[in-house]
């Protein structure tokens, strides 16, 4: 059974249903989160995840 990824139309990567990588499971993450649904003064702090990143 096939799934097009619902945001390029690509089959589905079964790692990444039902999209066919995490980069499109990002993209619909991104429009649900700034269309319907919205957390006022919830961002994401960028700094945190670039401090994690860089380790010790
Ligand atoms: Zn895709």
């Amino acid at each position: 059974m096939t799934t097009a990824c619902p945001i390029c139309k690509k089959p589905a990567e079964l790692k990444f249903r039902p999209f066919c990588s995490s980069r499109c499971a990002n993209v619909d993450l991104q429009r649900w989160l700034s269309g319907s649904y919205v957390l006022p003064g919830d961002e994401l702090e960028d700094e945190d995840v670039a401090d994690l990143d860089r380790g010790a």
